[in-house]
């Protein structure tokens, strides 16, 4: 298959399309390097360096890859940020997916896979959460999320674009070549292991006074690679939906950083902070509809496991990528 991948020099992005490419597609990476990095971009694959607000950049991408199917990473992705810089996030992560979503219309894509996520959820009623749930996202990272999931609703019942919306736990660990970089890294576990590789002294625990056994929130990590394997599972034709994609198994951020103490063997030293405004207490996926529909099978469950990938790339990259 010939697939567009937006982001692919981002994060999560960037390990789909190793992995698609491993499995024989060609992939157009379309990414304007604001988060993401040109040494993440697989070397096998072509990239254009994007220029989304300028108009007719999105279309003129699509129409020259000519791709069967897009996978779409590119977004802000900060609950924090979002709080204090909405604009930026109904910008990058509506409008610009709309001008994408757009051009796979005009330009006949068969399959649009957008990341969206667990955070259009809000606080659940209960865990495991299910995707039937109500979605009251209490940000403006969930709120853009949620906005663009109905426009795919809307296109596929009028345009026929066929989509799948994977609503992403969190997303940690590593494959052997790409991992966790951010310019300002605020995410949990990149934050312990740069305390444990001696380049931040300590870790900050952004509230302790939450309604969960140990007063921190609790959330579902899911190893990156299996975030991929279901991206491909996704790129099959004819179906439309909502996944969850998470194992199951919440860790509170105090025994996150206990995890990283024992994969490491280094002891993280830690502050308390007040709540980081955004947060729902507690976020655990149920990801029995991908298992079952999709046929998805995680590899890597386990935290311990989680971590330790991380830990293997952050060694082998202490200052992240070059560039
Ligand atoms: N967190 C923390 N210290 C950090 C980074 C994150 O206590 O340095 C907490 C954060 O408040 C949240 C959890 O860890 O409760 C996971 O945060 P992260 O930013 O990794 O992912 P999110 O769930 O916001 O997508």
């Amino acid at each position: 298959m010939n697939v567009f991948v937006t982001g692919g020099a981002g994060y999560i992005g960037s390990v789909c399309t190793e992995e698609l490419l491993n499995a024989g597609h060609a992939v157009t990476v379309y990414d304007n390097l604001t988060e993401g990095h040109r040494s993440a971009v697989d070397p096998r694959a072509d990239f254009v360096l994007a220029k989304p607000e300028t108009e007719g950049d999105i279309l003129q991408a699509v129409r020259a890859a000519r791709p069967d199917a897009i996978l779409h990473f590119a977004a802000n992705a900060l609950v924090g940020e979002s709080m204090t810089n909405p604009k930026k996030y109904f910008h990058n992560n509506l409008v610009n997916a709309l001008k994408l979503a757009d051009a796979a219309v005009e330009c006949g894509v068969k399959k649009f896979v957008f990341s969206s996520t667990c955070a259009t959820y809000g606080p659940p009623d209960r865990v495991p959460m299910t995707e039937d749930l109500p979605q009251r996202p209490i940000n403006p990272y969930g709120e853009a999320k949620l906005m663009f999931e109905k426009v795919l609703i809307w296109y596929s019942q009028i345009y026929h674009l066929d989509f799948i919306a994977f609503r992403y736990f969190n997303a940690a660990g590593a494959s052997g070549h790409f991992g966790e970089h951010h310019r300002i890294e605020t995410h949990l576990i990149p934050n312990v292991l740069q305390v444990a590789l001696g380049r931040k002294s300590h870790c900050e625990i952004f509230g302790t006074d939450y309604p969960t056994p140990d007063g921190t929130c609790i959330r579902d990590y899911i190893h990156i690679k299996d975030l991929a394997q279901a991206h491909m599972l996704g790129l099959h034709p004819g179906r439309s939906g909502f996944y969850n994609l998470g194992n199951g198994d919440g860790y509170s951020v105090r025994e996150v950083i206990s995890m990283c103490e024992k994969v490491t063997g280094r002891k993280i030293p830690t502050v308390e902070k007040p709540r980081r405004a955004g947060d729902p207490p507690r976020l655990v996926a149920s990801a029995e509809k991908a298992i079952r529909e999709l046929g998805w099978k995680p590899q890597f469950p386990k935290l311990e496991e989680i971590v330790a990938t991380a830990w293997a790339w952050h060694k082998t990259h202490p200052d992240g990528y070059p560039d």
